[in-house]
């Protein structure tokens, strides 16, 4: 079991102010926002799938639902931070298929709202070289978004650009 099953980072980059790792997050206030109004996050993945081989938690408060997902339960903190997505084996999500996620219109709330780029550029040079020393993130999914970042910069039009110009050069 890697280092970082609880880890919670999807979630912590989407509410900025939280902390990342599950044995911190205790019971989570539930969320306002309905399920079908859930705002996805528009990343330009392409062929990137390091969050498909992360773990992935399940968070019925922000409306999954946990009966409508091969799960696994997890050793953790508290009822709401103990199910994630099964993995396979080599680390991939089960849903993960050749051609990327299999269930894309009913994927879990995490998977809907991360975007790496913000969860990079929310932390400083120092947190994200502490976060991967401890095994609390992954170091690809830093690295996919400083790419994406960079492309991004380059063009010149991306809406995150002002801010990724300030710190996209932070290894
Ligand atoms: S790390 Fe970024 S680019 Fe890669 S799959 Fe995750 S969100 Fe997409
Ligand atoms: S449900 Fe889909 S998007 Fe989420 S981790 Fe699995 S394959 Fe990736």
């Amino acid at each position: 079991m890697a280092k970082n099953i609880l880890i919670d980072h999807r979630r912590a980059t989407l509410r900025n102010t939280l902390p990342r790792h599950t044995a911190q997050l205790g019971s989570p206030p539930h969320s306002a926002t309905p399920r079908n109004e859930i705002q996805r996050a528009v990343v330009p993945c392409n062929d990137c799938k390091e969050c498909c081989t992360d773990t992935v938690l399940l968070l019925p408060h922000e409306g999954d639902d946990i009966s409508q997902y091969d799960h696994v339960m997890l050793p953790g903190p508290g009822p709401d931070h103990a199910v994630a997505l099964r993995r396979k084996p080599n680390g991939e999500c089960v849903y993960l298929g050749p051609q990327g996620c299999t269930i894309h219109d009913r994927a879990p709330y995490l998977c809907k709202t991360f975007d790496c780029r913000l969860f990079f550029l929310n932390r400083t040079r120092a947190e994200r070289h502490n976060l991967v020393k401890r095994g609390l993130a992954k170091k690809e999914i830093f690295q996919a978004a400083r790419r994406l970042l960079e492309q991004e910069t380059k063009k010149g039009d991306a809406p995150i650009r002002s801010v990724a110009s300030l710190n996209v050069s932070d290894d």
